[in-house]
């Protein structure tokens, strides 16, 4: 503990920047040896988490209660008056700990990162990645305004999706229709938007001395362990092993309707014509059964969870005046995780909780780390929740202590396993979209070009759903993906994560108890290692190869045919 710590969060929630100032000033001002720069890195790790974790705090006051002024003023003035002083006073330690040459044990990749960021900072670059964000605003304006008239209602678009799982397919096609019309009146603007993000994105990486924005963007995103030729291989090992059996799901689906051809409305509705699952009634008996489910992938799951509930760290029910979503935070200065979501009773919240579960195990099994660095990293953080859904897959039955009977289980399961298969084509077609855009930036910033090179992808990636007659919706798909506007080249790790959580899952298949423990020693490690270190840690390979893509479909696939024999 430092002599100038807090006695407590709570305490430091208010402390001004005047207060903090000086503990910056101090390390800043602290010359560095071999001898004293593991305390000088601690004490650096303690207020760096306090900003964090009083950050976050600050930020869930708002979203447990929309209407709480009182936290949004806090909020706002953390924002204003503290943020600001203290990621400058960040970027001065920074520096002054790359300029003093010194390495201590277990810190390159986070110096490597360091580096890296140092390196590609430009002064001029501020106003423009400013820029960027008010035009992401912009998108999100636009996409956010959307709404259609249904049923007398004016209702955003996201609010249609539960029509799109109902049974009555004249309903769903007069949904679909209303709502992609609605999309395309924005075409125009969107097009427009596009054009000035692209050319944005060209002077960053100029002023940064890269050639084009792919290769500026790929050490924004610290990308170390992978290069474009490797998504190159990966779209192709998508094509060869993922693309006919995906069209075999879509198949089985159409046979199932016993209709003619499967349309962009049929693809989200429940093909066995049961009701849809009610897996609890109240929080409690969410938050029971997720504890039973937890405690049998691996017992320490289960305690890790019981902290949270005890804690008053979880935050489940759907509220009034509570912000829509989910989320899994963590607070590093009191090594805790804090998940909030919106449960209403259907089987997104228990899939949304087992993720979010994930995520917050990672959280305790780093609390060990020493140094701030050394934490939560981003690109193995979904491969944590990702596995965690499908490591507590099989204890979802009642007998196991969870939420349904076997047919309902199997239902769950066979759902989740092909939207996986289903989620890889789709997002081949969004990252190969982006590796062309941004080797072709000229042709690009012509939205018709960008429209025809969509629908070649499409056709590529996306067979098996008939868009006949839909040329204009099916070739506007890229305006629809917040990702390719918002965070360029991103989305490619949800599908490299969904091939590690897949290998785990393997993996349990043969043995639990040596995956669930390798699994675990790999979230431990935090981020004081390289990705693929981290998997092989938690036994699987970053890769983007065809065979333990095959290998990884073929399990999923054989899953599903005895899942099938469950369902009556
Ligand atoms: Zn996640």
């Amino acid at each position: 503990m430092q002599s100038w710590a807090p006695d407590n969060i709570d305490d430091f929630l208010d402390w001004t920047w005047s207060q903090i100032e000086p503990i910056f000033l101090d390390l800043q001002q602290r010359p560095l040896d071999e001898g004293n720069i593991e305390a000088w890195l601690n004490e650096w790790s303690d207020i760096s988490n306090l900003l964090d974790e009083r950050y976050w705090r600050h930020y869930d006051a708002t979203t447990i209660d929309i209407n709480d002024k009182a936290a949004e003023e806090k909020f706002t003035r953390f924002l204003d008056e503290i943020r600001p002083q203290a990621k400058a006073a960040e970027q001065r330690l920074k520096e002054k700990l790359l300029e003093s040459g010194i390495s201590p044990d277990g810190f390159q990749v986070p110096l490597r990162d360091l580096q890296t960021q140092v390196n590609l900072f430009r002064d001029e670059n501020l106003r423009l990645l400013s820029e960027e964000k008010k035009l992401a605003i912009e998108y999100d304006k636009i996409v956010g305004a959307q709404t259609v008239l249904w049923e007398g209602q004016q209702l955003p678009l996201p609010q249609l999706e539960p029509i799109y799982q109902e049974a009555d397919r004249e309903r769903r096609e007069k949904a679909w229709r209303l709502a992609a019309g609605r999309q395309l009146k924005d075409r125009q603007a969107l097009n427009e938007l596009w054009g000035k993000f692209l050319e944005l994105r060209g002077s960053i990486a100029g002023n940064a001395d890269y050639p084009n924005y792919r290769a500026y963007r790929w050490r924004e995103l610290l990308r170390f362990d992978y290069l474009p030729e490797d998504c190159y291989q990966f779209q192709q090992a998508i094509q060869e092993v993922v693309v006919p059996a995906a069209q075999s799901i879509y198949e089985k689906r159409r046979q199932r309707f016993g209709i003619a051809s499967l349309r962009p409305w049929d693809i989200f509705a429940d093909t066995y014509g049961k009701p849809s699952l009610k897996p609890f009634i109240s929080v409690k008996e969410l938050t029971g059964k997720a504890s039973r489910i937890f405690s049998q992938v691996d017992p320490q799951f289960g305690k890790y969870f019981e902290v949270m509930r005890t804690e008053g760290l979880l935050d489940l029910e759907n509220r009034a005046n509570k912000a829509p979503g989910g989320y899994c935070n963590h607070y590093p200065y009191s090594k805790r995780p804090f998940i909030f979501m919106n449960a209403v009773g259907i089987h997104d919240d228990v899939q949304t909780l087992l993720h979010e579960g994930g995520h917050a195990f990672h959280v305790f099994e780093c609390g060990h780390l020493p140094y701030f660095f050394l934490e939560i990293p981003s690109e193995f953080a979904e491969v944590a929740s990702m596995s965690m859904e499908l490591l507590a897959s099989p204890f979802l039955d009642a007998d196991q202590g969870g939420f349904y009977n076997p047919g309902e289980a199997a239902r769950a399961r066979i759902q989740y396993l092909e939207s996986m298969l289903l989620f890889w084509p789709y997002m081949a077609v969004v990252d190969a979209f982006q590796h062309w855009v941004y080797e072709n930036q000229a042709a690009a910033s012509d939205a018709s070009n960008c429209d025809s090179y969509w629908l070649r992808l499409w056709e590529r990636f996306m067979p098996g759903v008939d868009w006949s007659g839909l040329d204009e919706e099916a070739s506007t798909g890229w305006q629809r993906k917040l990702h390719i506007f918002e965070e360029p080249f991103y989305y490619i790790e949800y599908g490299l994560a969904q091939l590690g959580a897949v290998q785990i899952w393997r993996n349990s298949l043969q043995d639990q108890g040596s995956a669930v423990a390798a699994y675990r020693q790999a979230l431990s490690l935090g981020k004081s290692v390289t990705l693929p270190q981290l998997y092989q840690a938690a036994g699987a390979q970053f890769t983007f190869d065809v065979v333990i893509l095959q290998q990884a479909v073929d399990s999923i696939l054989e899953t599903i045919t005895d899942l099938e024999e469950a369902i009556d």
